[in-house]
């Protein structure tokens, strides 16, 4: 646990230090649980995000992009059931006076037991060495099964008890469980309250002609009620999608934990809207495609699993995680929700008008089905800047911190760099910038020893850089330097772009999916 904290802390210096992600007016002391991305951060989200808009928008001849406004009318969040149902249960501790999520509590309470598991896989892989069957232990330990079979349970319970909406039993939970406060030890609770989470806000200068407005705690339902825009203009056929980035703003009871979880952050939700009776084929089907679209970004198999719902929400048949190993262990990185007819439906009714789908094969109209995928593009920046952190130990002894950032995300794909500031080599290093610049992201730089320079290109997470020499004079090569194996190579200067372009495109992403 202590060394979690450590990797994360280090985490967060880093982002800092190097124009990833600050704390929002900072100057002012920061505003709890926002912040604002630099111009590191805000180029890796940029990238992040067009990975993401290509994958859905580009590669799917069914699935169209749009960008709806973050007010909306505010019958929106009746019909969606936000007003009455958009709780979180919280609970508060009497003595150190910190309130909590009370449903997180638990869930701790189980990644505790999932931490004791890994344990017991540790410990056991190295007592049997090369014979180890992780999945047979897993299986079959009898420790294991325990931990296991007790998280099982717990969770089951808790999911009951939100759905029958019984805080009185939530609270029991912790109580026998004997959670503690994190900050105090403390076990003195509160009765645990519902809290919702929408900003409000007012549109209007008067105060008599002022409308009461929420900010949009999803995109989603920016999509829903567009449906019957984008079918019609774009003579969209079932099945297809519609996607959408952007801001979305949750008054979180507990904002802690970086960007994990803010007030205001940016979602990519992508509604595809189905004919009823199929959402279980593309329930899997969205499972598997967007998983794959994870694991192309090379952060590790192991680090990513499915969390399928106990319970669910009001509008879901069916719902699943994809958690990611986040340092402060397994969270929620992705949801895929199959959410039925609920908010197509729902919309026709509050808002009095048809969201229907004429059908030629079955030469009927009904309301489509509809399955989401929703991920929070400041969760995805912290799974791949947390996972691409790293001390390395050199052969020499030395050690150097370097962000191994998938290459197509990377704020700079390439630094050109002159040996010495002098003999014409600022020149042609400028020179070779003006060339790669249509085609990637570069930088300058000529302060400092060539290894430092390459230190501090490996900390900002830049792939590649190019080295100037007296030698490039002569015969128009430079060196090459690859970020991660460190290994140099003379190129000429006439290959670069070639070389380089490939790689460093999100294009490489998208055709390893
Ligand atoms: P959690 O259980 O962590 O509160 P959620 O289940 O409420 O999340 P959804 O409503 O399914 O989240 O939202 C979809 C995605 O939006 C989440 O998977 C997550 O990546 C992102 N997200 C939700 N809330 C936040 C937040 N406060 N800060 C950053 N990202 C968020």
């Amino acid at each position: 646990m202590a060394q979690q904290n450590d990797t994360f802390k280090k985490v967060i210096a880093h982002a800092k230090e190097y124009g990833f992600v600050f704390p929002s007016s900072e100057i002012y002391d920061g505003l709890s649980a926002v912040y604002d991305y630099g111009q590191n951060g805000a180029a890796l989200k940029n990238n992040i995000r067009a990975y993401w808009w290509q994958a859905m928008t580009q590669m799917n001849q069914n699935i169209v992009g749009i960008d709806a406004a973050i007010f909306m009318h505010p019958t929106t969040w009746k019909a969606s059931g936000h007003v009455d149902a958009f709780n979180d249960p919280l609970i508060d501790n009497k003595d150190s006076k910190k309130r909590y999520r009370a449903d997180v509590l638990v869930e701790d309470y189980v990644g505790k037991l999932d931490v004791k598991i890994e344990k017991e896989v540790k410990k056991a892989a190295k007592r049997f060495g090369d014979s180890f069957d992780k999945a047979q232990f897993l299986d079959t330990n009898p420790r294991v099964l325990k931990y296991k079979e007790t998280g099982d349970a717990i969770l089951k319970r808790l999911g009951k008890s939100l759905e029958n909406e019984d805080l009185a039993d939530v609270k029991a939970l912790i109580e026998e469980l004997e959670i503690a406060c994190p900050e105090s030890g403390s076990k003195n609770w509160t009765d645990v309250k519902q809290f919702n989470l929408m900003f409000g806000t007012q549109l209007g200068a008067s105060a008599e002609s002022a409308m009461d407005l929420y900010l949009r705690p999803e995109t989603a339902q920016g999509i829903f009620v567009n449906f019957l825009n984008v079918q019609k203009t774009g003579r969209m056929k079932l099945p297809f999608g519609i996607a959408q980035t952007g801001k979305a703003f949750r008054n979180e009871i507990v904002a802690r934990q970086f960007i994990f979880r803010m007030r205001e952050f940016e979602q990519m939700e992508m509604q595809f809207f189905i004919p009823p009776g199929t959402q279980q084929h593309w329930y899997e089907h969205w499972k598997e495609t967007r998983l794959k679209w994870h694991l192309a970004l090379g952060l590790g198999e192991d680090n990513y699993r499915f969390h399928d719902h106990e319970k669910l929400a009001h509008y879901a048949d069916a719902a699943s995680d994809i958690e990611f190993k986040f340092p402060f262990g397994f969270k929620e990185l992705e949801g895929i929700h199959s959410r039925t007819d609920f908010d197509l439906g729902s919309h026709e009714k509050f808002a009095g008008k048809k969201l229907q789908y004429f059908d030629p094969e079955q030469n009927k109209s009904y309301v489509p089905y509809v399955l989401e995928t929703s991920v929070g593009l400041d969760r995805l920046f912290l799974a791949v800047f947390s996972n691409a952190l790293q001390e390395e130990t050199l052969e020499d002894g030395s050690s150097r911190t370097v962000l191994k950032l998938p290459a197509p995300l990377a704020p700079t794909k390439v630094a050109v760099l002159p040996l010495v500031k002098k003999d014409g080599l600022p020149e042609v290093a400028r020179k070779i910038i003006e060339d790669l610049k249509w085609d990637m992201t570069t930088a300058y730089d000529e302060k400092d020893a060539v290894g430092r320079r390459y230190r501090r290109q490996d900390a900002l997470g830049t792939p590649f850089c190019v080295t100037v020499d007296h030698q490039t004079l002569e015969d128009q090569t430079v060196t090459l330097r690859s970020r991660d194996s460190m290994e140099q190579e003379r190129v000429s200067i006439a290959e670069l772009r070639m070389r380089l372009s490939d790689q460093v495109s999100i294009s490489s992403l998208l055709r390893s999916l």
